[in-house]
């Protein structure tokens, strides 16, 4: 895929990533609706080649990931996870090349906030759906 280039809402925090998986994924779950305010939506990009400058604050969301974010600003940065392979699932406005991507999947689908359900024919899986397949998960209460 093709390189990104961008930066927060304030300009203090710039990201260089030299690849990107091609889609959007998006998350209703309940710790995403508490962060983003209403749907976590994320490009994936390959931890291989990411370049991040200015001042980052991350905060460990759990046991097994971190979301991060500008200090100066606000603006959501990424979600990460701490094993795996380590990609990063990068807000997608931060990016002007990734306008027209597709949204490809969409979890926790049955949490969505009821005027936010996503149209498409995208995959989907609820909330018992995808924390049958991922055994770490507990819950998605904060
Ligand atoms: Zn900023
Ligand atoms: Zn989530």
């Amino acid at each position: 895929m093709t390189a990104l280039s961008g930066h927060c809402l304030c300009g203090a925090v710039t990201i260089d990533a030299t690849d990107h998986r091609g889609f959007l994924a998006a998350c209703h779950c309940r710790m995403c609706q508490r962060w983003t305010g209403g749907i976590f939506v994320c490009v994936p990009v390959e931890a291989d080649g990411v370049a991040v400058s200015g001042p980052v604050a991350r905060y460990a969301s759990s046991d097994f990931a971190e979301r991060a974010f500008c200090s100066v600003c606000g603006s959501h940065l990424w979600f990460r996870m701490n094993e795996g392979d380590g990609h990063y699932a990068m807000m997608p406005g931060l990016f002007d090349p990734v306008q027209d991507l597709p949204l490809k999947s969409e979890i926790y689908h049955d949490r969505a906030l009821s005027g936010l359900v996503l149209a498409g024919d995208h995959r989907r899986a609820t909330r018992a759906e995808y924390e049958a397949r991922n055994a770490h998960l507990e819950g998605d209460q904060p």
